[in-house]
């Protein structure tokens, strides 16, 4: 899809009259958008909704459909997406936004690139990583956290944005080893200036395996922007850990796990994972090989920081890059992390 992807981006940056660098499409064809549109295969059935590969003229592209009873969610990743300044190499690229009316039944539309290679969770079932897929990987994964989370100032800037359900079936995979942030159906927007944020947020959303300790006993100051996005490190540190643990070392990985794996059964409660996570303060194993890599080594003292049950001893997401960033030199230090984003192979 190399080929097709750039003559789509030709297309959009074709155009003058856009409804914010978040789509980079007229509101006019964004209206339009779904009636060009034909389905192709569902690729994700969840609770919320379906997602489809489609194609759009002769591109494949990613149709995300709720249901209308989740109208909310749309309206919010809409929103998001079309914040102005989001678009970067890795937040999911948006297309536009459309609603289809169809016998008296309305569908809420949002779509998107499309990604093949699925999400991050589907990657590390398929194949362990070697130690500098790793390092790309974790890397344009934090590239992609740090421009979400930066509130960019100026009149046309960019608020900080909180994503509230990071996890490694939220992350897509492209190709080269990097990849991309999505679906914001709970991100929260703040911005400095007015100091407030653009939502009411309600406390316990998201995914209970990858809540913080404070999402999970309630313990969290809503009313603070700087708590939600240390929500968001806690969960990126499980996410670490998943990448991890399905990273060579001595000839050997793990099987792919999920965090918690060994504590909590499949759909934990509540009431589970405020034993494990808030009472025992227990947190996924570090096994012994990673002592003798050096990457690996390094890693889990970034994972014991973001996992922290102190939230402020966290590390925010720009440190955590720029960390990543020396232990990936490290072990090739011949390659730049931002060469890596734009070489065709590996
Ligand atoms: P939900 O809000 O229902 O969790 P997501 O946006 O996370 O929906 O999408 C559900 C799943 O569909 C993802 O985990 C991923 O496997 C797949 N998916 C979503 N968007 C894309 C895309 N653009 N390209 C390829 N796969 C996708
Ligand atoms: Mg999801
Ligand atoms: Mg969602």
């Amino acid at each position: 899809t190399a080929a097709g992807d750039s003559t789509l981006r030709e297309y959009l940056g074709g155009q003058s009259l856009t409804s914010g660098s978040g789509s980079g499409l007229p509101l006019l064809i964004q209206r339009t958008l779904a009636k060009q549109i034909s389905l192709a295969e569902c690729i994700g059935r969840g609770r919320y909704g379906e997602v489809w590969r489609a194609v759009w003229h002769g591109e494949n592209i990613a149709v995300k459909i709720f249901f209308s009873r989740d109208e909310a969610s749309w309206t919010r990743e809409t929103d998001i997406y079309s914040t102005y300044l989001l678009r970067h190499e890795n937040i999911l690229g948006y297309i536009g936004s459309d609603m289809m009316s169809q016998n008296s039944c309305t569908q809420l539309w949002l779509i998107t690139h499309y990604h093949p290679l699925g999400s991050l969770y589907d990657q590390l079932n398929r194949s362990s990583l070697t130690p500098l897929q790793m390092a790309k990987l974790s890397y344009s994964f934090l590239n992609g956290l740090v421009h979400l989370h930066t509130e960019i100032s100026g009149t046309q800037g960019k608020p900080g944005i909180a994503h509230r359900d990071i996890k490694s079936k939220n992350i897509l995979m492209k190709a080269n080893w990097s990849c991309c942030i999505a679906d914001f159906g709970l991100a929260v927007t703040h911005s400095r200036m007015t100091d407030s944020m653009d939502l009411p947020p309600n406390p316990r959303v998201g995914t209970k395996r990858y809540m913080a300790p404070e999402v999970i006993d309630e313990s969290i100051n809503m009313s603070s922007f700087e708590s939600l996005r240390l929500a968001d490190m806690y969960a990126t540190g499980l996410v670490l850990w998943e990448m991890c643990w399905r990273t060579i070392s001595n000839g050997i990985a793990e099987e792919y796990k999920l965090p918690y794996h060994d504590l909590v059964a499949n759909d934990p409660s509540f009431e589970d994972m405020r034993k494990v996570v808030c009472i025992d303060q227990q947190r996924p194993i570090i096994p012994n090989r990673w002592s003798s890599d050096p990457m690996l080594s390094g890693l889990a003292k970034v994972l014991r920081e973001c996992w922290h049950k102190n939230p402020h001893v966290r590390l925010p997401a720009l440190r955590v890059k720029k960390t990543l960033v020396k232990l990936a030199l490290s072990i090739s230090p011949n390659q730049t992390p931002s060469s890596w984003l734009h070489t065709v192979s590996d």
